[in-house]
């Protein structure tokens, strides 16, 4: 068994990146709690700072801890290299400003995660970067806004948090024929559900404060692609740029999270069809956005480029904001709380939270109505789940 060639993803989801300490045998990853490594001597200080030598310098610049959370995303998300940070806004960032600079145009996608949004709609025009936004869904709009310097054409697909579906594959090609390089936040997925490089994708970047660790105790992020690529992220986007290192101790326990990645997946795929089912037969609601329906406008697409549809749902209670309010005023075992991909079960109001940033009309456009609220289904029993929602809906 042990020689099998290909293991399973499972296997890989536990060993990959990991090895007995090699001073102590430790089964489980050191925390290796050290801001600096000492040099055997001058020439090898040197060598390590000219890259021709692997070895560690500086913890900002990589540190074993942090280096086995690297090697097995790389192994999830089958990418050559990856980088793990501070945050997912520092990946999104670091990567951002490697690939472009000033005079340099990014087209976006308008359903984005409201910070995302942010720094492209307000901060990278301050630095003389300029960003379209487009409804990505249909690849004609990306084509009708590509310019001879767009550098980047970044999506989350499925978009936050109207679970829209943008076909990777397509895009990507796309973006290739115009030789710029598409970035995939793949935050709503983890590798588990989703693979964007495998489908073409140059980059992918992630919040690892969702899935990746989750257990809600931790803020981190990852950057995923091309060897070169992730070097300059590390040696440029975070060692100059940003500065946004992940410390050692968020890298272990983000690291002893994603070991119970399949497992959590699944249960919460499975938490979430029930819970949508549920929503969708329910009297009071409107509408449900969930890709894994039958009804779900991108349902076969997501067929093709998902292997489950996460545990993300968006919902529409008859009544609008008024009644969504009543609802995330009275649940009980929902924790009405921003992020998502915890062991909880965590309700949101986009509009006034998460996706606040945005413009009204901007965000009107992008199919987040005032009424919406936004479900992460989390790794509870589902009957318990769906009886909160249940006293909750029974008062609108
Ligand atoms: C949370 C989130 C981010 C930002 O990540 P942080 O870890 O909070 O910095 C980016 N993209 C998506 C889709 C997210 O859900």
């Amino acid at each position: 068994m042990n020689n099998r060639q290909n293991r399973g993803y499972n296997t890989t989801i536990i060993h990959a990146g990991q090895s007995p300490d090699p001073l102590t045998g430790a089964l489980s990853t050191p925390i290796y709690q050290t801001s600096t490594f000492v040099f055997d001597t001058a020439e090898q200080g040197a060598a390590r700072f000219a890259l021709e030598e692997n070895g560690f310098i500086y913890t900002r610049l990589g540190n074993p801890t942090q280096q086995a959370l690297e090697l097995k995303m790389a192994a999830l998300e089958k990418a050559e290299a990856a980088i793990a940070v501070a945050s997912g806004m520092t990946a999104i960032a670091a990567s951002l400003w490697t690939l472009c600079g000033s005079g340099d145009h990014i087209i976006a996608a308008d359903t984005l995660y409201g910070c995302t949004h942010a720094l492209l709609s307000h901060s990278m025009p301050k630095f003389g970067i300029e960003v379209t936004f487009v409804n990505a869904a249909d690849p004609e709009n990306i084509r009708k806004a590509m310019q001879p310097n767009t550098k980047v054409v970044y999506i989350e697909t499925p978009a936050n948090p109207t679970l829209t579906i943008i076909d990777i594959a397509e895009t990507a090609k796309l973006v290739h024929d115009y030789n710029a390089q598409l970035i995939v936040d793949n935050t709503f997925m983890s590798p588990y559900c989703q693979r964007p490089l495998e489908l073409g994708a140059d980059v992918v970047v992630h919040s690892a404060t969702k899935y990746i660790n989750g257990h809600g105790d931790v803020v981190a992020g990852v950057v995923l692609g091309k060897k070169d690529f992730i070097n300059q992220v590390r040696f440029v986007g975070v060692k100059d740029i940003t500065g946004g290192c992940i410390s050692p101790f968020n890298a272990w326990l983000t690291l002893r999270g994603l070991k119970t990645l399949g497992v959590r997946m699944e249960r919460h795929c499975k938490n979430a069809m029930q819970v949508a089912q549920y929503l969708e037969n329910h009297q009071k609601v409107q509408k449900v956005y969930y890709p894994g329906l039958k009804n779900h406008p991108q349902h076969q697409l997501a067929l093709t480029q998902m292997s489950s549809f996460g545990a993300i749902i968006s919902f529409e209670v008859t009544g609008g904001v008024d009644a969504g309010r009543l609802i995330m005023n009275n649940v009980r075992l929902c924790a009405l709380a921003v992020s998502l991909g915890d062991t909880e079960t965590l309700i949101q109001h986009p509009a006034s939270m998460t996706h606040s940033p945005i413009p009204r009309e901007e965000r009107l456009k992008a199919g987040i109505s005032d009424g919406l609220i936004r479900l992460s289904v989390g790794l509870e029993d589902p009957e318990d789940i769906i009886s909160d929602l249940e006293q909750a809906l029974a008062l609108v």
